[in-house]
């Protein structure tokens, strides 16, 4: 509970001449007055006067306002928020881990080369491909290895003109994003009303910009609207019939865990989010993990450091990889973020990661037709572990996604993903994770209801929610460009 007793700032708490420190006597003789006058402040420092317990309470009830998924349900699509169970920070946290240092001889640190070597041989049997360089430190930073290492293999058969990559209009934004760093042109294709991919646009688009310049086309499979690509078959034939090869966006793999890979599907190279499929926490920027693989053929475009096996021990390599694409970040990459995933699919085995995929599938779902009456369901059908809905099936309200999402603050529980994808005007979409009990669903589908009926009779209460959270709505716009994060009012109360 937020106890409004103490003010949302320190600043505010403050009463001149309060004292919550004690410091030691200064042990060095030195007076203010020996320091050159240049380096001397002219003014005290504007610092908030509090006792000790007003300031151990203002952040610890500040630390009460932080939301994540140990505090309630987190159904962000396209993100999946999944638990993290303890015993991943329990290891990762352990002393052998974390007192490595990323120079110190391979001879000393055994365990955890051994960790990182079968992490990627776990990711490369869960994918179907052969090789993972586990290097990449977020899922967009791995969309750019990926293409790097595309566009290295076409440079290395002379094949320079190679310089389009085909997305699909439903992708991710990183997609688009990462292929313009790599220095590749983006090429759109549609989608069909169904959400997948519209071969026959597909067809076209190759044929308009010239079989021999596509490099590459990126898929999300599921889609980023949830529903599973049928015609892959049909579009790895297409693009590989280009010389093009196929792209697997992997940063959400839990639907096809232990049900299908993206090897057999004929992708070449794809990247994994270890900091969505794989537990780890994530938000806010990091730390995350976005590891490589490809399939065979393509190993030795993978970027160094190498973690290898070799005469019974395991090696740190940086060469001989002459067409390797040398380093793409500092040293190994997020190790820390690899224990826990590792640790999470230890714990899982063999036999319970199969349930993964299905899990996640049936809980949204659930979901999906237990709501489509109130809410607008624009692609209908099984979805796998995400879907969209567009807004509120009632239009005549006015309760737009973005009221819904706040009013679901309200009751405690984080919003969806909104206004992504772009396709359609209203999209709210929701992803459960294969973690969430029945009752927590229950729970969570029963206030989405109860939203479809408030929107009906008292849509101005739910067009100005939140109610119940320390801050109401804010202007996203100014939020995003001129964020405020230092208190000026101090200054004006000492003038
Ligand atoms: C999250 C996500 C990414 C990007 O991953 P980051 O680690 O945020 O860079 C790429 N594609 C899809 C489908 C994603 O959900």
């Amino acid at each position: 509970m937020n106890n409004k007793l103490y003010g949302n700032l320190i600043f505010e708490l403050s009463k001149a001449g309060r004292e919550g420190y004690s410091l030691p006597q200064n042990p060095y003789q030195h007076s203010v007055g020996e320091l050159p006058p240049a380096v001397c402040r002219q003014q005290e420092p504007l610092l908030p006067e509090c006792d000790e317990l007003t300031v151990v309470r203002h952040y610890t009830n500040l630390s009460h306002n932080n939301f994540g998924v140990n505090d309630g349900f987190y159904p962000l699509g396209s993100c999946t928020m999944k638990y993290n169970p303890l015993i991943n920070e329990e290891i990762a946290a352990m002393k052998m881990f974390t007192g490595l240092h990323p120079l110190q001889p391979a001879d000393t640190c055994q365990h955890a080369l051994e960790l990182y070597f079968r992490l990627q041989e776990s990711l490369a049997e869960l994918t179907g491909l052969s090789e993972f360089t586990l290097n990449p430190c977020a899922g967009a930073h791995g969309e750019l290895t990926g293409l790097m290492v595309i566009r290295a293999y076409h440079q290395s058969r002379g094949d320079t003109q190679r310089t389009k990559v085909i997305i699909p209009d439903s992708a991710h934004g990183t997609n688009p994003a990462s292929a313009a760093v790599c220095g590749l042109e983006v090429v759109e294709v549609r989608s069909l009303p169904d959400g997948t991919v519209d071969v026959d646009d597909l067809r076209q688009v190759i044929q308009s910009a010239g079989a021999d310049t596509i490099a590459a086309m990126m898929m999300t499979n599921p889609n980023t609207l949830g529903i599973f690509e049928h015609a892959i078959p049909d579009i790895t034939r297409l693009v590989h019939d280009c010389g093009a090869l196929m792209y697997y966006d992997g940063a959400n793999l839990n639907p096809m865990l232990g049900v299908c890979r993206p090897g057999d599907m004929g992708f070449d190279v794809m990247h994994i989010n270890l900091h969505k499929t794989f537990s780890t926490p994530h938000g806010g920027g990091g730390p995350g993990s976005g590891p490589v693989g490809v399939r065979q053929g393509l190993e030795t475009f993978l970027p160094t450091p190498r973690v290898v096996f070799r005469d019974d021990m395991f090696h740190v390599e940086t060469g001989p990889y002459e067409q390797s694409l040398g380093s793409i970040g500092a040293f190994f990459g997020n190790f820390g973020v690899m224990v826990k995933a590792y640790v999470y699919i230890l714990s899982l085995g063999h036999q319970h990661v199969k349930q993964v995929g299905p899990l996640a599938t049936l809980n949204a779902n659930y979901i999906k037709e237990s709501l489509k009456d109130v809410y607008e369901l624009p692609i209908g059908g099984l979805c796998k572990h995400e879907f969209v809905f567009d807004g509120l099936k009632d239009k005549s309200t006015g309760v737009t996604t973005m009221d819904v999402a706040k009013r679901l603050l309200d009751y405690g529980y984080h919003a969806p993903t909104i206004y992504f994808p772009l396709l359609f005007h209203e999209s709210l979409m929701i992803e459960p994770t294969e973690n969430e009990s029945k009752e927590t669903i229950d729970g969570f589908i029963q206030v989405m209801r109860q939203i479809a009926e408030e929107a009906k009779n008292d849509p101005e209460m739910v067009k100005t929610a939140p109610h119940n959270t320390p801050i109401g709505r804010v202007d996203d716009v100014l939020a995003a460009k001129h964020p405020i994060v230092t208190y000026k009012q101090m200054v004006n109360d000492k003038n």
